[in-house]
């Protein structure tokens, strides 16, 4: 306590000032290498408005610069409370609603023309914090809350965020309880414990908050580039690339454990007349969809790729030939027994399942032969699933021999 009693309220207010622009600064730095995020922007302005809050107050409450202090208060805290708008409104954009900057705006400004003009406000120290504190623990608690149960790959980087949010807010309730309880609240730069606990704190809060915002950036950036290497943009499946990578462990895993491995490729048929009927976007549209019944009819272990087109593989881990023609027989059905929205026409896909023979080949080769299954699929008349067991004679080798 007695430390804390210590310090001088003017310096923590400066070097805590420096923190928000630190806070810009950082924000700023990572949109320009490239993360176009709009909460950049809001929790940017944040750190601004923080900044120019404290240094306002500082340079003209302790150096005395000549304004009449309830007009630097009233600023002051106009700029404090943006900032907990903006950051919450930083919060809203990330979490995919729309920013609510104009309510929080209004709000700063409704703090300077209350802390102007409402003697309550403008004269009474305890009763602006009361006020303000409120006001600051329930934006942030928002921002927490909004953070913290929104669904992504990162979630674990937002709850550090949303940790910071609510540490602050709890500060704020207990500085609430302070000023409720007590009247010893003198002045914004008084040498009051209270009031450098509250810049310190202030200046941990930011200080986390721009560690925390910085992390869930880069990693955002980081699985969205994991994601554009190993999705196919248009389906969200996994593309062509990653195939390899998959098969090769499905294949490792299989031998190791003695369990079968199938794989199924199917394309859809007459495509090209989809296209030139209703145009590329169309087609487009029921790629995208074929794709997601496809993905639909899965279970979770198994893994479907766009291999390019309107072609489609799936690994079966732990299933044989038998129940992979099953499992196809299902999506075929899945495929074609309604309209596909963007042309509200059906469309039907063919088959050719094959199950890898364990210590004799690559899955490579099973790969090949599920091509050559798909192949008489289509020859057989389309809209139909056809096995290859390994034993068969390949009929593409057949039809080259004909030829
Ligand atoms: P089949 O029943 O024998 O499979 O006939 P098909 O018309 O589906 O076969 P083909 O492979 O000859 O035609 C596929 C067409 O798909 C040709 C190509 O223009 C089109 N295509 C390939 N990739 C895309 C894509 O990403 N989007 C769209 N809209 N069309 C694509
Ligand atoms: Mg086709
Ligand atoms: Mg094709």
């Amino acid at each position: 306590m007695e430390l804390i009693r210590q310090l001088d309220t003017a310096t923590l207010a400066f070097v805590t000032g420096l923190a928000g622009f630190l806070l810009a600064g950082t924000m700023a730095g990572i949109r320009y290498a490239g993360t176009r995020d709009a909460a950049l922007v809001y929790w940017g302005l944040a750190g601004l408005s923080f900044g120019l809050g404290h240094q306002f107050g500082h340079l003209f409450l302790t150096l005395g610069l000549g304004l009449p202090t309830p007009v630097v208060v009233a600023i002051a805290n106009g700029l404090i409370s943006l900032t907990h708008g903006l950051l919450l409104a930083g919060v809203r954009t990330y979490t995919g609603r729309r920013s609510g900057i104009v309510p929080l705006v209004g709000l700063s400004l409704a703090v300077v023309a209350a802390g102007l003009t409402w003697p309550e406000m403008r004269d009474v120290m305890r009763s602006r914090v009361l006020l303000l504190s409120a006001t600051y623990m329930s934006m942030d608690l928002c921002a927490g809350w909004l953070l913290w149960r929104w669904p992504s790959p990162v979630r674990r980087f937002q709850r550090m965020a949303a940790a910071v949010f609510v540490f602050n807010s709890s500060f704020l309730a207990m500085r609430f309880a302070y000023a409720w309880a007590t009247d010893g609240l003198s002045g914004s730069f008084a040498k009051d414990p209270s009031q450098i606990l509250f810049f310190v704190v202030s200046l941990v809060f930011v200080y986390v908050l721009t560690l925390a915002l910085a992390l869930l950036m880069f990693r955002s950036k980081e699985i969205e580039l994991q994601r554009l290497v190993h999705r196919d943009p248009l389906t969200g499946l996994f593309n062509r690339r990653s195939l390899f990578e998959h098969a090769a462990r499905e294949q490792a895993r299989c031998e190791r454990y003695g369990t079968p491995l199938s794989l199924l490729m199917l394309d859809i048929d007459a495509f090209k007349a989809v296209n030139d009927t209703h145009g590329h976007a169309a087609g487009d549209a029921v790629i995208c969809e074929t794709a997601a019944r496809i993905a639909g009819g899965l279970r979770d272990v198994d893994t479907a790729f766009r291999l390019g087109g309107e072609e489609f593989l799936v690994l079966l881990p732990s299933t044989a030939l038998e129940a992979a023609v099953a499992v196809a027989e299902r999506l075929r059905t899945a495929v074609s027994d309604t309209p596909v929205a963007a042309t509200g026409e059906r469309v039907t896909a063919s088959f050719g399942v094959t199950e890898l023979v364990r210590g004799q080949e690559g899955w490579e080769a099973a790969m090949r032969r599920a091509d050559a299954a798909l192949y008489r699929a289509k020859d057989e008349g389309r809209d139909r699933v056809s096995a290859l067991p390994a034993a068969t004679p390949s009929p593409a080798t057949a039809v080259i021999e004909v030829t």
